[in-house]
């Protein structure tokens, strides 16, 4: 029996234990706590945060690891065991250069933070949230500093959510991108001649809203008995458990879009987490490969496949059922152009397919700049309003519409923007090996059955949990690297299809 790896592993489950409290004092925080909470809510963070951050970084761990490190040598990379060590002990050692002052720092300031944009936000004031924003910036920079990097301090940060990818590898893939996705906005801009969604701009009730994203989620093959949906400002997704995956969605009955891709989006990182297996244990394996590859599976249902024509053959009669007045003389093709329709706008969440990606290029060079101290944080709002016009040729008419509109930065997610590209990227990879591998998968997708889709990615992406970094993900996947053209070629087609390019 090893010993040194059973030791380790009740260790790790006790720290996996704290952060599942943390995660879901987080949740709360979002979608229950009273706002008179939130300086309480900082302290109980904070403590638990540094408490997981103790118990993981202490030497005892160190030697478990050593010890547990010699008893799995023998066994193969990609056993359970053997990726267990090695992965806890990368981040072991990235982690106990962090002084725990600096953890509990963190989580303290980001959850007043947190608060104090919510507020900010609401109100369009950004003086409000300066100062915040300053130590969000700070505390970045220690946090890069402690980690240590080799060529810019932002990769250490991007680290943290992306595994071994750099900046410069990051800027490079986005280089590609720009080239294509610029020009494409461009000649659909200047086609002049918008996809009508006008139908769209109508009142849509909030309950039957509701009704038809439990609808979706259930036939995506979302277990309600092992998680739920609230509401909450800025839609998210958090697990607690494999067991208990909790989504959010926000309901706006002008927007119908907004709530229903929100909810497909969600339910995408929440078939995730529900398919990571139990038998990687109470650890830091069982998480996403990262946020790259997290963002692949909501990217994948939200885009691929829910604005693909097949899903509305099957999903538009039952919208229809639930808005008869609202959809009427609606069809397919029609709705399927409406959701598909690029338009540059202030708010990324709701942007498009195409346009959406010039909302992350942007933020990753005011970040960039931020954390080499290129830019004050006095100056980024009229910073982020010169990017927005000069990537996507509009000025938002406020700092709700701008600067303030995410959440990440009050959430201390300096680095966290980049994911999204990447995810956009991996989810058309990933797509094109699950449609090679299933004959049928448009047909099954117009006859609403998801399953073998859900399966197809349980057995490639889910069920491996953490055990591998996205480029090895990446590389079991397609046998090859992260690449930008697979889904360039997909947009460019879709959309000169529906703009007659
Ligand atoms: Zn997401």
């Amino acid at each position: 029996v090893p010993n040194a790896l059973t030791e380790l592993k009740a260790r790790l489950a006790q720290v996996d234990d704290l952060e599942g409290a943390k995660h879901l004092l987080g949740w709360d925080q979002q979608v229950n706590m009273p706002p008179g909470g939130a300086e309480a809510r900082a302290q109980h963070i904070a403590t638990l945060s540094s408490l997981a951050h103790a118990l993981f970084v202490a030497n005892e761990t160190g030697e478990l690891l050593e010890s547990a490190s010699a008893e799995t040598g023998e066994l193969p990379y990609d056993s359970d065991d053997a990726s267990l060590v090695r992965v806890t002990r990368r981040e072991f050692e990235k982690m106990r250069r962090v002084p725990e002052e600096l953890v509990a720092e963190r989580a303290h300031a980001f959850a007043l933070a947190f608060s104090a944009w919510e507020k900010a936000r609401a109100q369009s004031d950004f003086a409000s949230f300066k100062p915040h924003q300053e130590r969000i910036v700070e505390l970045a920079i220690a946090y890069a500093e402690a980690l240590g990097y080799d060529a810019h301090p932002y990769d250490a940060l991007l680290d943290r959510f992306e595994p071994e990818m750099t900046s410069a590898q990051v800027a490079k893939l986005f280089d590609q991108m720009k080239a294509r996705i610029v020009p494409l906005v461009q000649a659909i801009v200047d086609r002049g001649e918008p996809v009508d969604d006008c139908f769209l701009h109508q009142e849509y009730a909030d309950g039957p809203q509701w009704e038809f994203g439990q609808l979706v989620l259930a036939k995506m093959g979302f277990d309600f008995q092992r998680g739920r949906m609230d509401r909450s400002t800025h839609p998210f997704t958090q697990g607690i458990s494999p067991d208990d995956v909790r989504l959010t969605t926000r309901i706006l009955p002008e927007r119908l879009l907004s709530g229903l891709f929100a909810v497909i989006h969600e339910g995408g990182h929440a078939l995730y987490e529900q398919g990571l297996p139990p038998t990687l244990g109470r650890s830091k394996l069982r998480s996403g490969a990262s946020y790259g590859v997290h963002e692949s599976q909501s990217r994948l249902w939200e885009n691929l496949v829910a604005r693909s024509q097949p899903f509305w053959q099957h999903f538009l009669p039952h919208l229809r059922r639930l808005f008869p007045q609202q959809l009427d003389g609606v069809d397919v093709d029609g709705f399927f152009r409406a959701v598909n329709r690029v338009e540059p706008s202030f708010i990324r969440v709701e942007a498009d397919e195409a346009t959406y990606n010039l909302h992350i290029f942007m933020r990753f060079e005011l970040e960039l700049d931020l954390v080499a101290r290129r830019l004050e944080v006095a100056d980024l709002p009229a910073a982020w309003n010169a990017k927005m016009e000069a990537y996507l040729g509009i000025t938002p008419p406020d700092d709700r519409r701008g600067v303030l509109q995410d959440v990440h930065w009050s959430s201390g997610f300096i680095g966290y923007f980049p994911t999204y590209a990447l995810g956009n990227l991996l989810a058309a990879q990933i797509f094109a090996q699950a449609r090679a591998a299933i004959q049928d998968l448009d047909r099954q997708i117009a006859g609403g059955a998801l399953d073998d889709l859900l399966a197809w990615l349980r057995e490639n992406v889910h069920r491996h949990g953490k055990k591998f970094t996205p480029l090895e993900l990446v590389e079991r996947i397609t046998g090859g690297q992260i690449a930008a053209d697979p889904f360039l070629d997909y947009l460019e087609t879709k959309l000169s299809e529906i703009y007659r390019l």
